[in-house]
């Protein structure tokens, strides 16, 4: 199955536009390390750079400064998966029909790509890559021979797709944002100057100085055209289910996303894993980077003192292959590694922002045994990872994850550890602002938008315990 999980800049009427998505890209690069592309429209055609890798490898002075002409444009970032990453599936994605030039960045997952692309390709569609980003590209053409504005044909795209889709159009001399129904994943509106530009992530917005407006609505589409915003409603959004791992993991903490200030909302999940679940320790350890502010929530809540005893290697490559178990564990020795003299006789509280295939929390608590820890506990600040997800984040089988194959008990006598406690839903969602918008479905199993038919049968195989009702 393919994930999605990328990041989109773009920017209007900037006389710097490829350099403005240049830097909105660089500052959302954690949100993907795969490949990397900026389209701009030269007030001819579209121009493209794409490749594969980091953003800072992937452009020059040459393309910034020249080949990427134009005041109006946008680019992605896209998530490294297990799959095949191939420079033909790096995005912007761009087709050409009569004068129109049309490209298109996709963040997110759909869930009815099978049954759209059949229907295309019966009525002769060719495709050139499998990205679910270009059945929508076909779809927009197919409408705009019933529609008076490429918003309208856009619209009506829309309306045929299911799942979650954050993405950016650059339709010749119109940029459009829009956000899927559901609101699955953030984009946010913003300014510099009297330029208006939009990001995944708000701290693309600090990066160029740019305002933070706001976050986009479910079902909202937002058009700048000749430097002037209008806004419309396509779809109804009957119940906003917003991606939560994106506050308790993915996004970097001095964003917004979703209109919430991501630190302060890790840092209340902490502060609840201390109220729920306390333990009597000499101190409280983060797994860094991702675990470092719930275990300041949790250290403030409890008294317990901090201490960063565990430490980081900022530097370990995307490219780092992971084979096998074995292997994992390698990688794991290599990011993060104790201060030895700090564990000796210590009870340590570990606070680790979420736990998947527990590779990262087995492989360290063996250590920090050697060691000579006297004891072992583990707050983990989500809820146990039970089920998998299918509008975008890399939690692919049920096989894999832990939480959904083992009580937690066992889990704990599996990792070594004197006590494991997972923040709970209730406890999860009173800790974050608006309790009931968001998408829960890797905790409880519950899908809100039901998955296609073919895609729908594939996933109950590969992930047994999946509600019949999540597929249609
Ligand atoms: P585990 O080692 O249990 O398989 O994974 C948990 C660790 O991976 C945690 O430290 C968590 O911060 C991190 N993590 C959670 N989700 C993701 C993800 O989608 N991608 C990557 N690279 N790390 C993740
Ligand atoms: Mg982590």
């Amino acid at each position: 199955m393919k994930k999605e999980y990328c990041g989109l800049f773009g920017v209007y009427g900037h006389k710097e536009a490829a350099r403005m998505i240049y830097f909105g890209l660089y500052a959302q690069q954690h949100r993907g390390q795969e490949s990397a592309g900026i389209v701009t429209w030269d007030g001819e055609t579209i121009r493209e750079q794409k490749g594969m890798g980091l953003v800072a490898d992937v452009f020059n002075e040459r393309h910034l400064g020249k080949e990427l002409k134009g005041s109006i444009g946008m680019g992605h970032v896209r998530y490294s998966t297990t799959g095949a990453s191939l420079i033909r599936n790096a995005q912007p994605f761009i087709v050409r029909h009569g004068d129109l030039r049309l490209a298109v960045a996709h963040n997110g997952n759909l869930v009815n790509t099978y049954e759209l692309r059949a229907e295309l390709e019966q009525n002769g569609s060719i495709f050139q890559t499998t990205m679910d980003t270009e059945v929508f590209a076909h779809l927009i053409i197919k409408y705009l021979h019933e529609s008076d504005t490429i918003e309208e044909a856009i619209a009506k795209a829309c309306n045929r797709l299911r799942g979650a889709y954050s993405m950016l159009i650059l339709a010749n001399d119109k940029l459009i944002a829009i956000k899927d129904p559901n609101g699955f994943r953030p984009l946010a509106l913003g300014r510099v100057g009297d330029k208006y530009v939009f990001a995944s992530e708000t701290c693309a917005f600090d990066l160029i100085e740019a305002e933070y407006l706001r976050p986009l609505a479910p079902g909202e589409m937002v058009t700048i055209h000749e430097n002037k915003l209008s806004t419309m409603r396509f779809c109804e959004c009957k119940k906003k289910s917003q991606c939560i791992f994106e506050l308790i993991y993915f996004a970097r903490p001095d964003s917004y996303v979703f209109g919430n200030v991501v630190y302060e909302q890790r840092k209340a999940m902490g502060a609840m894993l201390a109220k729920e679940a306390p333990v009597d320790a000499d101190y409280v350890m983060p797994f860094p980077d991702s675990g470092n502010y719930a275990a300041v929530g949790y250290s403030q809540e409890s008294g317990l003192p901090l201490e960063l005893a565990m430490i980081r290697n900022h530097y370990v490559g995307r490219t780092f292959i992971q084979p096998s178990q074995d292997m994992r564990d390698f990688s794991v020795r290599v990011k993060l590694n104790p201060v030895k003299s700090m564990v000796q006789g210590k009870r340590i509280l570990i606070v680790e922002d979420s736990v998947v295939r527990g590779t990262t929390i087995r492989a360290r608590v063996k250590k920090l045994r050697e060691l000579g820890a006297r004891e072992i506990h583990l707050r983990v600040s989500c809820p146990p990872i039970r089920f998998p997800c299918f509008y975008g984040i890399d939690f692919s089988s049920k096989g894999e994850l832990i939480a959904a194959n083992h009580p937690t008990e066992d889990i704990a006598r599996f990792m070594g550890i004197d006590s494991l406690h997972y923040l709970t839903i209730p406890g999860l969602l009173d800790s974050v602002v608006d309790d009931n918008a968001w998408c829960l479905a890797c905790f409880d199993g519950n899908y809100p938008v039901p998955l296609s038919d073919r895609m729908g049968k594939d996933c109950l195989e590969a992930s047994p315990g999946i509600k019949k009702e999540s597929c249609i």
